[in-house]
C-alpha cells in the first residue's frame, strides 16, 4: 500500500475527570471505583463459562482508557494503532450541566488540555482540535470564541442529546455565525445511543438528534458544512439491514440512516456530511451495504461518495470486539484503495475547509 495521510474525523480523548461524578448512575460509578471489581467479575463469569466475561473485559478496557490521567495518554494509545502521519479530529464534550453531578475538570480545562496537545512537539502534526459547547454552561459562546480565535481550534462539536436543540438561539445568534465566517465545519452526534442528559426524555433526545433537526440550521447558514456523525447510528442500521424498511417516504424519514442518505443524495442539502464512526465497527454486518451505497455510478451515489468521512469514535470503540487497527485494515481492504482514499484522505480535507471541492 502506498503512503497516504489518513484523517480520522471522529475521535475522543476526554478522561473520567471530564465525566460527571454520578454518570451513568451512582451504583455503576461506585462499583467502578472499587479496585479490581470488573476484573473479579470477569474472572467469576469466565469460571462459569459465561460469554458475558468478554463483555466485561471490553468494559474494563474502556474504563481503563478513561482512567488515563491525561488526554495525551489516550491520544498516544490511539496513535499507536495508525500510521505515524495520521491526523485525528478530537472532539471534546461538555457534560458539566447535564444533571449527573459535578465534573472534576470543566470544559475550559478540557479545551486547554486539548490546546496543549495541539502545540506539543510530539503531537502537533496529528491533532485537529474542535471546540464543544453546551448552551446551558455560563459563558458558553464566549468559550467557543476563545477556542477559535485564541487557540486556533478547527471546528465545532455538538451533542444535542445532552439536552438542547441544534437551533438553540445561542447557537443561531452567536456560535454558527462565527463558525461560518471562519469557514469551519460542525460535527454533531447523530445516533439514538450515547450520553443523555439526566432530565432529558428519550423523545426529546431523539427529536433534537434527528437529521431533520439540522434543517433550520442549514437553511439559515448555507455553506456551513455539517457532519451528522455515525451515519444515523447502529439501531437504525440494524433496522435497515435486518428487517428492511417499508417502501414509503415516512418510513425512510424515520430511519436516520436512510434519512441522511436521502438528504445527501437528493442534492438539496449540499453541505450535509456524515461519518461512519462506531456504527461501521459492526463490520461484517454493515460493510457490504456501505460498499454498495458508495459504488453506484449515478449522480446520487456520486453525491454520497463526496460526503462520507472516515471516523472511528476511539475510544468508545474499546467496548467492541475488533481493535481500531483491525477495523481500519478491513475497511481499507473491503472498500478498495480508491474508495478508502476518498473517505479517509480526500473528503476530510474538503470538510475541514483545507481544500476546495
Ligand atoms: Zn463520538
Amino acid at each position: 500500500m502506498s503512503e497516504i495521510q489518513i484523517t480520522n474525523c471522529h475521535t475522543h480523548t476526554f478522561t473520567n475527570a471530564h465525566v460527571p461524578k454520578y454518570y451513568p448512575n451512582r451504583l455503576v460509578r461506585l462499583l467502578g471505583q472499587i479496585p479490581g471489581f470488573l476484573r473479579l467479575a470477569s474472572f467469576i463469569l469466565r469460571l462459569f463459562g459465561h460469554t458475558a466475561a468478554d463483555t466485561v473485559d471490553r468494559l474494563l478496557r474502556f474504563k481503563q482508557e478513561g482512567d488515563a490521567p491525561q488526554q495525551s495518554d489516550i491520544l498516544h494509545n490511539m496513535m499507536r494503532q495508525y500510521p505515524s502521519n495520521t491526523r485525528f479530529v478530537i472532539l471534546p464534550m461538555d457534560m458539566g450541566p447535564i444533571g449527573h453531578g459535578p465534573v472534576a475538570k470543566d470544559i475550559r480545562a478540557q479545551h486547554d488540555e486539548l490546546s496543549r496537545m495541539n502545540v506539543a512537539d510530539d503531537t502537533a502534526a496529528n491533532v485537529i482540535p474542535f471546540a464543544s459547547i453546551h448552551p446551558k454552561t455560563p459563558g458558553a459562546a464566549e468559550e467557543v470564541r476563545r477556542c477559535i480565535e485564541d487557540l486556533h481550534f478547527r471546528g465545532l462539536k455538538l451533542y444535542p442529546r445532552l439536552g438542547f436543540e441544534p437551533s438553540d438561539p445561542l447557537l443561531m445568534e452567536k456560535v454558527y455565525p462565527l463558525i461560518a465566517s471562519r469557514n469551519l465545519p460542525v460535527m454533531s452526534h447523530c445516533s439514538r445511543g450515547g450520553v443523555q442528559g439526566k432530565f432529558v426524555s428519550d423523545i426529546f433526545a431523539d427529536r433534537v438528534t434527528a437529521p431533520q433537526a439540522f434543517m433550520p440550521v442549514m437553511q439559515a447558514f448555507p455553506g456551513l458544512r455539517v457532519c451528522l456523525a455515525h451515519f444515523g447510528g447502529v439501531a437504525d442500521w440494524r433496522e435497515y439491514v435486518d428487517h428492511g424498511l417499508p417502501d414509503r417516504p415516512d418510513a425512510r424519514d424515520r430511519n436516520w440512516q436512510t434519512a441522511i442518505r436521502d438528504m445527501i443524495c437528493s442534492g438539496d442539502w449540499p453541505d450535509l456530511w456524515t461519518d461512519i464512526s462506531y456504527t461501521l465497527f459492526h463490520f461484517e454486518d454493515y460493510i457490504p451495504f456501505l460498499r454498495i451505497f458508495l459504488t453506484g455510478e449515478d449522480d446520487r451515489s456520486e453525491r454520497l461518495r463526496r460526503r462520507v468521512l472516515f471516523g472511528s469514535d476511539f475510544y468508545m470503540t474499546r467496548q467492541e470486539k475488533l481493535s481500531e487497527r483491525a477495523v481500519c485494515f478491513r475497511l481499507r481492504n473491503a472498500l478498495g484503495e480508491e474508495l478508502f482514499r476518498r473517505i479517509a484522505v480526500e473528503n476530510p480535507k474538503v470538510w475541514l475547509g483545507e481544500q476546495a471541492e
